[in-house]
């Protein structure tokens, strides 16, 4: 073994040397690139690689880790970290952690071994197009991509509006219908550079432009079955779902905990008159620090399939999208008009925290799920 794959290992097993790291990264190269991701779209894939070789890809990975423990806490905390400074960045974390969690829970063994190590370790850079699956699942829109069967694998056509930290040579996960054969699904890696799959630039976002978004188009794709993670993508998807929802968590505690940090930096100067507002620091913090033990503690069972335990999980997403609105309005209102430059964090985490709230599972979706399996119970 190398030395430097055996300090790769190192970091992966040791929680604190990778989340030690991953702060440095994030304070000495993330940071001086902060306003050029938001304001011109920069995408930090330095930084991504640097996170990658730090360990901060692979604690919840039991097939990536040396020691084949499962540590989804510290994959968490590691994107709350980032996120703290730059939610593009946290999000594209968070489509890298996510892909890696396909491959984890992959029937397709050869699949796993074949890609977790190098999505583990930030060497192929991979996401996930499962905004429209989950919402298909939830009953809220159809299945946008369609597999027919063919010799070998899966000839799939249809399209993707918004699939994230893509690129040539990059990998996502995604699932798709099968034709003829009604209410089954397959779930699979797409490789961006495979025949008949295009990525096309067709839109420009707020806050999020340094993600590397595109809409993915697949025309007459061939998938072939070596990349086929499951082919049962219902119960793929009831296998997955809970690691997928409660890795976001990490962007929204990370995004809470800086607009509290802002709302503090301005109690020097602003406290004598900031004390009128509501949601004030340390209340929030408070609140912070009871959604951050429950996530860390939920996040310790991620493999669990149980409808209670998923309630549970979507009940703390909600949680934290609801507190990253409120926590994003606070630093606005407690820095007042400098809050309002361009350059100004408050502004940027009240936009950060929006995504947050609308990415899948969006409060409504979530709101949804919630009261059916309320009424269900
Ligand atoms: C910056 C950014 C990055 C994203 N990255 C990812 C990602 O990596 N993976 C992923 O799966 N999803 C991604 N999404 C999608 C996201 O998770 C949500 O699904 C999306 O924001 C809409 O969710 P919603 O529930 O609010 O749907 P709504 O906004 O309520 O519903 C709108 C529906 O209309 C359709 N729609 C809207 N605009 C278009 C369009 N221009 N072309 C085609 N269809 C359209 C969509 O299917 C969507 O479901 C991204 C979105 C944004 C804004």
């Amino acid at each position: 073994m190398s030395e430097s794959a055996a300090r790769l290992i190192d970091a992966a097993d040791h929680p604190t040397s990778m989340l030690e790291a991953a702060a440095r990264i994030v304070h000495e190269d993330l940071k001086p690139l902060t306003l050029k991701i938001d304001l011109e779209g920069l995408y930090p894939q330095a930084v991504m690689h640097q996170l990658g070789a730090a360990g901060a890809f692979r604690p919840h990975l039991p097939a990536a880790r040396a020691d084949g423990a499962m540590d989804m806490p510290s994959s968490i905390k590691a994107m709350s970290l980032v996120s703290q400074e730059c939610l593009s960045t946290g999000f594209s974390m968070w489509c890298q952690d996510t892909c890696g969690w396909y491959l984890q829970n992959a029937v397709n063994s050869s699949v796993r071994e074949n890609w977790v190590g190098r999505l583990a370790e930030g060497h192929v850079l991979g996401g996930t197009g499962m905004s429209n699956t989950m919402k298909a699942f939830a009953g809220i829109e159809e299945l946008r991509l369609r597999g027919k069967r063919v010799d070998g694998g899966y000839v799939v056509n249809g399209s993707l509006p918004w699939v994230s930290n893509l690129g040539a040579g990059h990998v996502f996960g995604t699932l798709f219908d099968v034709e003829g054969e009604p209410g089954r699904s397959v779930m699979a890696l797409v490789d961006c550079d495979t025949q008949g799959f295009q990525l096309r630039l067709s839109a420009h976002f707020t806050a999020l432009e340094g993600t590397r978004t595109f809409a993915c188009i697949f025309q007459e794709a061939f998938i072939p079955d070596a990349m086929i993670i499951d082919d049962d993508g219902a119960a793929f998807l009831r296998r997955s779902r809970a690691g997928i929802v409660l890795l976001q968590l990490g962007m929204g505690l990370g995004v809470v905990q800086s607009c509290i940090d802002i709302c503090r930096d301005v109690e020097p100067m602003l406290g004598h008159v900031n004390c009128y507002l509501e949601d004030r620091p340390d209340e929030l913090q408070l609140e912070l620090d009871d959604t951050e033990e429950a996530s860390l503690a939920l996040a310790e069972d991620a493999f669990e399939e149980s409808d209670d335990y998923f309630r549970e999980v979507l009940q703390l997403r909600l949680t934290s999208g609801e507190l990253a609105l409120r926590a994003a309005q606070s630093a606005m209102l407690h820095t007042g008009a400098k809050g309002y430059l361009q350059s100004a964090p408050a502004q940027r985490k009240l936009r950060e925290a929006y995504f947050v709230a609308i990415v899948t599972p969006a409060i409504k979706h979530l709101r949804k799920e919630l009261a059916e399996m309320d009424q269900a119970s």
